[in-house]
């Protein structure tokens, strides 16, 4: 499949039904006790750890594997199968983790810190979201350089993720006040542990319990200039450049959603018989399953075409442009899928323990991907400029 991973191709192939069968085990029976406790368990990092989830997304020079785009994708769909708030730590932990500080930090972090992502000895948050501001470049936290080179990092983020399990955030803030938008922002590797640097209680969310969200709260916290990534002025574009990629990881983690969804309803609509026949012979109930069925397979192709190009070149002309269709989409297949799942369930697809597996909890960890990476009017603005910009025209490089 790809000549240059260092994992053979049914090596690749067993990985990905262990990781199936470890998100819908082990991860799921410790879920139970996070959906009270919101708080993950030492063992599920322990799992994750052992089972090389911290690993495989990474170029084999840190450690990792040199999978292409399209086999990391297929390993985020299988975990995705399991509880919500692993998903969103494992897909994490796949992505902008460690590709922000690879593209952007300089040799001196990047020499220290990036062997460290392999087991999790070193894990990051990312921080852009604020409460007094909107999505993007509305952002409001301050990060003034100072007469010795140092910048004063001042502000708050809010409904960010990973908090309790990190040791650095990826912070945007306002470097350049009197910029215009795209120069305005800067982007910092920010120690959680410097002074000024406080974490803010949230409540408990919907779904994808144990994801550990806080706020931030920044008061003169004092940044070494090396804690910089890129350029001065340069944190737009690496706020848009690394969630383009990760929002196609959304996309691939409703596909996993949608697929699971769509086998637990085929196989409780041919167990469950009504007046005397399963509902899977009735019409109405195969309408749904065909719906389901087709918007699974839609998606599935768009993720798999954004990984075959992205892997053509990272940085080609439709990345931001595909990564945000394969979001907006995802979105709407896996609304329709879990809303029909729901249907074909009956009334126990509303309640927790299904032999069939977790309805209700899927329908609620699902709808965090709405907003997650920005909701889907951010994905339909990007879309759009883009779109203008070729005139509609969409290029497929392979
Ligand atoms: C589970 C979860 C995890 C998250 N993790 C992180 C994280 O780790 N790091 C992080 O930085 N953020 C994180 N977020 C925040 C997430 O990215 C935002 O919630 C999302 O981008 C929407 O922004 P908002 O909540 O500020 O909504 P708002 O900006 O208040 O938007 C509300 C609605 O209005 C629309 N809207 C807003 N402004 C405009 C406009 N100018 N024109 C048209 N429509 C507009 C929006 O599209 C949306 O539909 C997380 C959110 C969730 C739910």
């Amino acid at each position: 499949m790809n000549p240059n991973a260092k994992i053979s191709d049914e090596a690749f192939a067993s990985y990905l039904e262990k990781v199936r069968a470890l998100a819908e085990g082990p991860f799921e029976q410790m879920q139970k006790e996070v959906e009270r406790t919101n708080k993950f368990p030492a063992e599920f990092f322990d799992l994750a750890r052992e089972n090389d989830l911290y690993r495989f997304a990474l170029p084999s020079e840190y450690g990792g594997w040199d999978l292409s785009e399209l086999e990391i994708l297929k390993v985020q769909e299988e975990f995705s199968r399991g509880p919500g708030g692993m998903r969103m730590h494992l897909h994490y932990a796949a992505d902008l983790n460690w590709r922000i500080l690879d593209e952007y930090g300089c040799e001196e972090l990047k020499t220290e810190f990036m062997p460290k992502f392999q087991d999790k000895s070193v894990f990051t948050c990312f921080a852009l979201t604020e409460q007094t501001g909107g999505t993007g470049a509305d952002v409001h936290s301050t990060a003034i350089k100072q007469p010795d080179g140092s910048y004063l990092l001042n502000g708050e983020k809010w409904l960010i993720s990973h908090t309790d399990c990190s040791q650095y955030a990826y912070v945007i803030a306002v470097t350049n006040p009197d910029d215009d938008k795209d120069t305005r922002l800067s982007a910092f590797f920010v120690p959680m542990d410097a002074p000024g640097f406080e974490l803010v209680d949230m409540p408990h969310m919907m779904g994808c319990r144990g994801a550990g969200h806080a706020g931030l709260k920044f008061t003169n916290v004092r940044l070494d200039p090396k804690y910089l990534l890129g350029k001065e002025g340069q944190g737009m574009e690496i706020a848009i450049h690394s969630l383009s990629i990760s929002r196609v990881h959304i996309a691939a983690s409703n596909l996993g959603m949608c697929q699971r969804m769509l086998e637990m309803s085929i196989a409780r609509a041919n167990d469950r018989i009504t007046f005397g026949k399963p509902i899977s012979t009735r019409q109405a109930i195969r309408m749904k399953i065909a719906d389901m069925a087709t918007a699974t397979h839609a998606l599935r192709c768009m993720v798999y075409d954004f990984a075959k190009d992205f892997d053509a070149d990272p940085h080609n002309d439709y990345v931001d442009e595909k990564a945000a269709m394969c979001k907006l989409f995802s979105i709407d297949a896996v609304r329709r899928v879990s809303d029909e799942m729901l249907e074909i369930f009956g009334g126990d697809g509303y309640f927790e323990d299904s032999p069939y597996g977790p309805t209700e909890r899927l329908y609620r960890d699902c709808r965090a991907l709405w907003l997650e990476e920005g909701a889907p009017p951010v994905q339909r603005v990007t879309i759009a400029r883009e779109c203008l910009r070729h005139g509609g025209r969409l290029a497929y490089l392979d």
